[in-house]
């Protein structure tokens, strides 16, 4: 017999794992297929911004993640000599959205609480230990093939959405292929436990741009310390994963018996983008749809993201709220922000990954000529969204205490409208299930809202934590029905 959903999910990894519970939040109907039957046991992203925590805490990860992770103090690349290239180091605590700059953290922590979160919300069904084999266009969906214990089964869905990672069945399945941003390198990825309970060996990452051997040394968690060697142009992965190898490639830097060899994994970092995120009812999302080096650490923070500006899209194109032209708009919104990010990380990579003595010399000379105070920069801060935004809109709002909470916990995954004052489009806005909240109702961060209101009586943040833009109510409101009608964005409001 076959199965109906609104919304197959293909893996669930992180990102699979976060949609879907964006989507139960929101009652639409999804099962969630995994092929393995356990989460992977070993982490691949070792690094979160704040912009992620944030979306991972709507996604009920964040707090597990939050009580076993660790900031960095700093992020630095040095030369063969030890000395300061370039470094970047987080102004204060915490990001305006109320999480740590950084947060070094344990992947399979985060997987579990995201399954922990998923398996509390009824709409959602999660099938581990099943495969998608293949699947076809039906009607306005798709009928999906699934590998089960029990056989070959059908499930048809209205959406299928692969998180099916770098070797996606549904993005070859559909024919999508990558552009190839032009990176490829093969590094060994070291994943240690510290010995003798210590916590950590420092606070710092840090880029070794050596020629001889680019390595990167990075605090994990809390008892956890990752080592990546690049590979010389001569090695082969199994000249580099023995022991003595590793250890050898570890003693410049530390005493290699401080470290317990957890996992050792050749990879090939590469900068790819795909170049159809959405086919019909078939969407991309995730490393299926994009892979980046991780010198800026941004693979499963970038699709954390597309989770999050997807979910409300399919929602709201399920329930009649917004036409299908929505879809289109995830792609335009994701890609360039993906493309940018992933461009900065392919550049950073450049600058370590350079094995040529001479230009080495030659990057070590330009980039020293900076008087040291002036290498060290603040975190790197990302861009916002340069569409699906008003004009003047695009950037992350701030979190905010509203009635002793997080204003981000008492507004869900809904679009917010902060206001001024409240009135008839305020009230009518909240009673169609958006979150309304007035200004003097927030405290910490009320600041950051009246900053990026300037003058305005109104602004709307997309449920996804992007400003949309300020303006006067009625207007923003008209422009943001307008948008998710059409899925791109009406005219600018202030001259509305
Ligand atoms: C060395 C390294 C370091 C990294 N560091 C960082 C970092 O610091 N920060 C960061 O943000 N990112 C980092 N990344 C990137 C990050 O790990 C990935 O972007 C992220 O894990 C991708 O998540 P995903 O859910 O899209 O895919 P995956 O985690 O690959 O999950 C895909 C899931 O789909 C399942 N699946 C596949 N095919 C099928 C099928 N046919 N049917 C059913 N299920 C299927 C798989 O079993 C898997 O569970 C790093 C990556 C590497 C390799």
């Amino acid at each position: 017999m076959r199965e109906e959903t609104e919304v197959l999910i293909v893996g669930l990894g992180p990102v699979g794992a976060a949609l879907g519970v964006y989507l139960g939040r929101m009652g639409v109907s999804a099962i969630a297929i995994e092929r393995d039957s356990e989460v992977y046991p070993m982490p691949r992203a070792a690094h979160l911004d704040h912009e992620t925590m944030r979306l991972l805490h709507l996604a009920g990860g964040a707090e597990a993640v939050a009580g076993a992770s660790q900031p960095l103090s700093a992020y630095e690349f040095r030369n063969a000599a030890g000395e300061l290239l370039m470094g970047f180091s987080p102004k204060g605590e915490l990001a305006p959205t109320g999480w740590p700059w950084t947060s070094m953290f344990h992947q399979p922590t985060l997987e579990h609480a995201l399954r922990a979160r998923l398996a509390t919300l009824p709409s959602v069904s999660v099938r581990l230990g099943q495969a998608l084999k293949t699947w076809r266009a039906e009607g306005e969906g798709v009928v999906a093939e699934v590998e089960t214990p029990e056989g070959v089964k059908e499930i048809s869905a209205r959406f299928l959405v692969g998180c099916d990672g770098g070797n996606s069945t549904v993005r070859r399945g559909a024919g999508i292929t990558f552009d190839d941003m032009g990176f490829d390198e093969p590094w060994l990825v070291i994943d240690t436990v510290l010995a003798g309970g210590v916590t950590r060996i420092s606070t710092v990452g840090l880029q070794y741009c050596d020629p001889a051997r680019p390595v990167t040394s990075m605090p994990m968690a809390p008892g956890r310390h990752r080592f990546e060697f690049m590979l010389l142009p001569h090695e082969r992965p199994e000249d580099v994963v023995s022991d003595e190898a590793i250890a050898a490639m570890i003693a410049p830097y530390h005493d290699p018996a401080q470290f317990g060899i957890e996992r050792r994994a050749v990879y090939r970092f590469h900068a790819l983008i795909a170049k159809e995120w959405r086919k019909g009812p078939v969407i991309l999302a995730g490393d299926a749809a994009h892979q980046m080096p991780p010198f800026l650490g941004q693979g499963l923070c970038s699709g954390t993201r597309d989770a999050a500006n997807l979910a409300w899209k399919i929602e709201a194109v399920l329930r009649g709220r917004a036409g299908d032209a929505l879809l289109d708009a995830y792609q335009a919104e994701r890609e360039p922000h993906v493309r940018m990010i992933t461009g900065m990380a392919v550049a950073l990579g450049r600058i370590v990954c350079t094995q040529d003595v001479e230009a080495a010399c030659a990057r070590d000379k330009d980039m020293l000529a900076a008087p040291e105070d002036k290498r060290m920069n603040e975190m790197i801060a990302l861009e916002g969204l340069k569409s699906g935004v008003l004009p003047g809109g695009g950037m992350v709002a701030p979190d905010a205490r509203f009635m002793r909470a997080r204003l981000d916990d008492a507004a869900g995954f809904a679009p917010i409208l902060v206001v001024r004052e409240e009135s008839e489009a305020s009230r009518g806005f909240a009673a169609s299930g958006g979150f309304a909240v007035s200004l003097s109702a927030l405290g910490s961060g009320a600041a950051f809202f009246k900053e990026m209101m300037g003058g305005a009586p109104a602004l709307l943040v997309r449920p996804d934590r992007y400003v949309f833009g300020a303006g006067e109510t009625a207007a923003l409101l008209a422009a943001w029905k307008a948008y998710l009608a059409g899925g791109g964005v009406a005219a600018n409001i202030a001259a509305a």
